[in-house]
């Protein structure tokens, strides 16, 4: 199995970038804040939580993400493999993946890092509030998020690059440009 974490900071590309790596890989895409914003619509109880934290900007739980993740490995274990997007957000939530998968005698492949400098992602993200009127894109909660990411969600890139699995790649330029570096990772990995 081919399993991939995509990684970077909000903004930087990364469900954009998923959607043409699915095609051209057929992994199984997983998304948290997919699934949360699922939850949310749904007005689950979960939801219904996770609705204040996310438009905070903060972090849902590690408890319910990974509860969320482990339900999505268990439904897809015959599949061809996964691109996590969107997590793991914290050291731990990284522990608990890499405990998941091993009960499968799965791990993970590589994890590709979008670099794309600040500026840049407050620009996309307010543009993609304007045009999807997601309500966690605007400015304060942008920069809240950006903030919790370089506290929270760095490490993790420092927990893979431990193991040789960490590559990042630029960020910037146009969609397929950006494609065709990632392509290049992907098939040196297969
Ligand atoms: P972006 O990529 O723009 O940061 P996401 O759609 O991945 O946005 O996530 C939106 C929100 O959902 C996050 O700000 C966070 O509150 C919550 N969320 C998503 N994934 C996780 C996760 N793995 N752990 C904790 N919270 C998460």
């Amino acid at each position: 199995m081919l399993n991939l974490i995509l990684f970077g900071p909000p903004g930087s590309g990364k469900g954009t970038q998923s959607e043409k790596i699915i095609q051209k890989y057929k992994l199984v895409h997983i998304s948290t804040g997919d699934l949360l914003r699922e939850e949310v619509a749904n007005q689950t109880e979960l939801g219904m939580k996770a609705k204040k934290i996310m438009d905070s900007g903060e972090l849902v739980s590690d408890r319910i993400v990974i509860g969320m993740i482990r339900k999505k490995l268990e439904e897809h274990r015959a599949g061809p493999g996964f691109i996590f997007d969107g997590f793991p957000r914290t050291v731990a939530q990284a522990r608990e993946l890499r405990k998941a998968l091993t009960d499968y005698d799965e791990e993970i492949s590589v994890m590709i890092s979008l670099d794309v400098p600040r500026e840049e992602l407050v620009k996309r993200l307010l543009n993609r509030g304007k045009e999807t009127g997601r309500t966690d894109d605007n400015l304060e909660t942008i920069n809240n998020r950006i903030d919790v990411y370089e506290k929270q969600t760095i490490p993790v890139a420092h927990y893979y690059d431990k193991m040789r699995k960490y590559v990042p790649v630029d960020g910037m330029g146009s969609i397929d440009a950006i494609f065709k570096r990632i392509v290049k990772v992907i098939d040196q990995v297969k």
